[in-house]
């Protein structure tokens, strides 16, 4: 049964503060493998995707060709190249609006200071493929990537035991942008993109969800390249009132769950009796579902319905949270949007079911899991840029501000840098006022 907990209970404290990623029973395994591909490049990686995937590829098979991603497109129903291409253009209409333009500030004096924004050159995006296969992950990484302008977008994903990668999932590619996709999965991918082998050249960032081996390895080699986040598993928290249907909560609870029975759903409520019918709509509709082990192992050992004195509570439950998606299935659900900026992504009233943030509506389905909403962000079109900074000073400029940098240089005893601005205060014609 789901665990029914009240808002004084300790049990909520444990709730709020178990939810790292405990990575470190992987850590081993996971830099033996990097290490061996990083070493032994192409053969290494497919031994061990032999090992792990159940194929034995040769080099030569890495590599998608176009012809396979053409005959992709004659193995997906008309239904769901719509859907498919539907939902690309709102993700690439939402995350256009998420474009910044590079700035400089031109001086009277002649001086000027800026900032470039550029694409980064070349990114890795994982796809999940492991248990089920993924097209919306697909759309999620590349098209952010895409409308960043990064001219070079290479996927990895598992194969499957045939050594095929599942058509809806190369179509999705061939639609968001991707320009050259490998079968590899699990830390081996991740390390082929970090330190290349002799197919599959190095990236610069490596972005997407993936199993415990792939956030394992990401973290492992942050710092060779740069990577989005630790992606933990997935988690809804729902926030409900009178207004709210018990079908409708049970209904999102599960969609959350289906997803792994490590998936948490949770329900916080000051409404004693919409817990109650939640509680059996749930176990009522659990039993249509074709992942129902997975979803019934989620609810009873992750879920939870927190019964609080008052919505206010229940809102400031929330936001201690901060779950990677949240529904605020309130009569009133803007007036409380305010008090919850510690999540991922928030669902608004009755007709925004976390599913359609999942597939169609536009903003990034990879979100910041396991609290650390606080700190990070949705994947977004900022993920696959760069900043640089631009300083363009005059003899006029030097001649005010340089001085301070000489003391400061001189306070930290870095007597070059002293030196590197004085030689030129030193030369300065006599004409510049040196105030
Ligand atoms: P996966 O592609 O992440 O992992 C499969 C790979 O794991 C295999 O190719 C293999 O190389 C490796 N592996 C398996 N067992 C191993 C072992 N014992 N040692 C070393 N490596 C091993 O696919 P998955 O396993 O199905 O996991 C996908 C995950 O991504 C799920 O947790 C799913 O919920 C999550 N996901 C998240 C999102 C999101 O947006 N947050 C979207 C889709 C999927």
């Amino acid at each position: 049964m789901i665990r029914l907990i009240r808002s004084t209970d300790k049990a909520l404290d444990d709730l709020l503060q178990k939810r790292t990623i405990d990575l470190e029973k992987v850590e081993d395994s996971v830099k033996e493998i990097i290490n061996s591909v990083r070493s032994g490049g192409d053969e290494q990686l497919c031994t061990i995707t032999a090992r792990f995937d159940g194929i034995r590829l040769a080099p030569a098979d890495l590599p998608v060709s176009r012809d396979e991603i053409q005959a992709a497109y004659g193995k997906v129903n008309a239904d769901f190249l719509t859907a498919l291409r539907t939902a690309v253009r709102n993700i690439y209409h939402y995350h256009s609006r998420q474009l910044r333009n590079s700035w400089i500030d031109p001086q009277p004096d002649g001086t000027l200071l800026g900032q470039l924004l550029t694409p980064l050159r070349r990114v890795g995006i994982y796809v999940p493929g492991g248990k089920a296969s993924y097209p919306s992950s697909v759309l999620m990484n590349a098209i952010p990537a895409a409308v960043a302008g990064v001219p070079e977008i290479v996927m990895v994903t598992p194969p499957d035991r045939s050594g095929s990668v599942n058509p809806h999932t190369l179509v999705a590619a061939a639609e968001a942008g991707v320009t050259e996709i490998y079968r590899a999965g699990g830390a081996q991918a991740v390390a082929a993109l970090a330190y290349g082998t002799q197919t599959i050249a190095r990236v610069d960032k490596i972005t997407g969800p993936g199993n415990i081996y792939v956030t394992a390895a990401k973290r492992q080699v942050f710092g060779t390249v740069d990577i989005d986040m630790l992606a933990g598993p997935s988690e809804v928290l729902i926030v409900a009132d009178e207004s709210a249907r018990p079908d409708y909560v049970a209904a999102d609870m599960l969609a959350q769950a289906e997803h792994d029975e490590l998936a948490s759903a949770i329900l916080v409520t000051p409404v004693a009796e919409l817990a109650d019918q939640v509680q059996q709509e749930l176990y009522k509709q659990l039993k249509k579902l074709s992942r129902r082990t997975i979803a019934e192992k989620s609810i009873n050992q992750r879920g939870a319905i927190i019964l609080t004195e008052n919505l206010a509570q229940a809102v400031e439950i929330a936001a201690s949270f901060a779950p990677e998606h949240l529904e605020l299935l309130l009569a009133e659900p803007y007036r409380w949007l305010g008090s919850v900026n510690n999540a991922g992504a928030v669902f608004l009233g009755h007709y925004s079911p976390e599913p359609v943030g999942d597939y169609i509506a536009g903003p990034n389905h990879v979100l910041p899991t396991g609290g650390t909403a606080r700190f990070f962000s949705p994947l977004n079109v900022d993920t696959f840029m760069k900043k640089t900074s631009l300083i363009g000073y005059t003899p006029q400029k030097l001649a005010r501000f340089g001085k301070h940098a000489v003391t400061l240089a001189c306070m930290e005893g870095l007597d070059a840098h002293a030196a590197s601005v004085q030689f030129r205060l030193d030369s300065l014609p006599g004409d510049i006022e040196k105030t």
